[in-house]
């Protein structure tokens, strides 16, 4: 048994000696990415970076690992709420408020339209499941206490149910974010469904004319509108000596928001192709998937259909997201792991990490949950993601540019998942979650 590990390791050592993953080559990477403008879902931007990425697949040597191609393709359609003319007036014994505006109002209109004094049906969140359709079917319900309701799908499949109209959502000492959130637009995969007319108001005038004994509401908002269009990630793979051994992902989120996301997540989609590079002249045991997922901003679309739809056996995934750009006065080569203490993956980062010198500690907990290695996580396949650090600014913003990443850094935090993926991918042993609570939900979803 003494072989096998020492070999790991020499390999390991090999891999790590400095000028392994070049930073210059990391910043043309990033460079060309961003240059080519928001890579928002869907655009041309995105269309292109898909292309780019593909091409630096084969230059490495990787194999085609998608269903077309490189390419893994679904059909998505995208709903955007229209904001315009946007309005809610209540009527109540205490008098009326007519509340309208971006920072008060959030539509999502599924039609236009137009009520006047139509008489609503109050209840809360909790009294969803009591109301009868019969009583709410083509007429105005208010929710109150719906804490971002639009982002739950349960609660959305109980309104749907219930069938009004419109549903007004009282934000009542909630932030703007609440507001956002109801006009964020919509992705489904397939047939999109029919979804209710929601429009949330947040205004202290507006929920306190609200009483049980009987309130009008008026409003008016225009519909939205729908563009069908095709996710696609990108796929390449290193292929491993041992066909039967399921395969070890290393991913990225090309997807931008907001701005030209050289930090989120250009670094990431980097620093995957130039470890791509790297272990390309490796024959590890088990296959290594390398994964460019889209529509991450929108909610994981890409890695999401990717653990429904896979296109070969997978146990396990280290994801790379946001990995350029450190927090204020953090000093050295640091690295953070969400769900570093969740599996036997933590080991092979720790022994990367001595052999590498890049120092890593965990992640907090609340990240684990907000990136792409979730929908592996919530399949039972132990995964984490690896960043420079989530708490920095200017992400999702026009700031977030190519100059502004330290490559150096982002070399060696490179080399450190590049030591650790060789290792997990020599062990025949797939990574377990632990016994912990925090992995309870995790081990049990096999
Ligand atoms: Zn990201």
């Amino acid at each position: 048994m003494k072989r096998p590990l020492l070999s790991l390791i020499f390999a390991a050592v090999a891999l790590a000696e400095p000028g392994v993953i070049d930073p210059a080559a990391l910043r043309a990477d990033v460079r060309r990415l961003c240059d080519l403008g928001v890579r928002d879902t869907p655009s041309l931007a995105s269309t292109r970076a898909a292309r780019l990425i593909a091409e630096q697949f084969a230059a490495a040597g990787l194999e085609p690992a998608g269903d077309n191609g490189y390419f893994q393709d679904a059909l998505f359609t995208r709903r955007d709420f229209s904001q315009a003319r946007a309005e809610v007036s209540v009527k109540a014994s205490g008098g009326t408020v007519r509340v309208a505006g971006l920072a008060e109002v959030g539509a999502r209109c599924t039609e236009g339209l137009n009520i006047t004094d139509a008489p609503a049906v109050l209840t809360t969140v909790e009294g969803l499941a009591r109301l009868d359709a019969g009583k709410t079917r083509g007429r105005v319900l208010i929710v109150e206490g719906s804490d971002y309701l639009t982002t739950k799908a349960d609660q959305m499949g109980r309104l749907r149910e219930l069938a009004p109209r419109l549903t007004v959502l009282p934000i009542c000492g909630g932030g703007p974010s609440q507001v956002r959130a109801v006009r964020q637009p919509e992705f489904t995969e397939g047939e999109p469904h029919k979804t209710p007319s929601v429009i949330a108001v947040r205004s202290a005038e507006f929920c306190g004319l609200l009483n049980p004994d009987g309130v009008t509401i008026s409003a008016r908002c225009a519909p939205y509108e729908q563009r069908t269009f095709a996710l696609r990630n990108v796929l390449g793979m290193l292929r491993g000596s041992d066909p039967t051994l399921p395969a070890l992902i290393v991913s990225g989120h090309y997807d931008s928001r907001g701005g030209p996301g050289g930090n989120d997540n250009a670094s990431g989609v980097a620093a995957l192709l130039e470890i791509g590079r790297a272990l390309s002249t490796e024959r590890p045991k088990r296959t290594i998937l390398f994964a460019a997922w889209a529509g991450e901003e929108w909610g994981l679309l890409g890695s999401q259909h990717f653990a429904e739809h896979l296109t070969l056996p997978v146990a396990v995934n280290v994801n790379l997201d946001t990995t350029g750009h450190w927090p204020a006065g953090a000093t050295g080569t640091a690295a953070e792991v969400t769900g570093l203490e969740y599996s036997t993956l933590g080991e092979a980062f720790t022994r990367a990490a001595e052999l590498t010198g890049v120092q890593i500690r965990p992640a907090a907990d609340e990240y684990f949950d907000k990136s792409d290695n979730l929908p592996f996580a919530q399949r039972g396949t132990p995964a984490v993601t690896v960043t420079a650090g989530f708490r920095v600014p200017d992400l999702h913003t026009a700031k977030d540019t190519a100059d502004r990443l330290d490559y150096e850094r982002m070399a060696r935090l490179a080399d450190l998942v590049a030591t650790a993926a060789l290792m997990i991918a020599n062990n025949p042993e797939p990574p377990r979650w632990r016994e912990i609570p925090a992995t309870e939900k995790f081990r049990g979803a096999r």
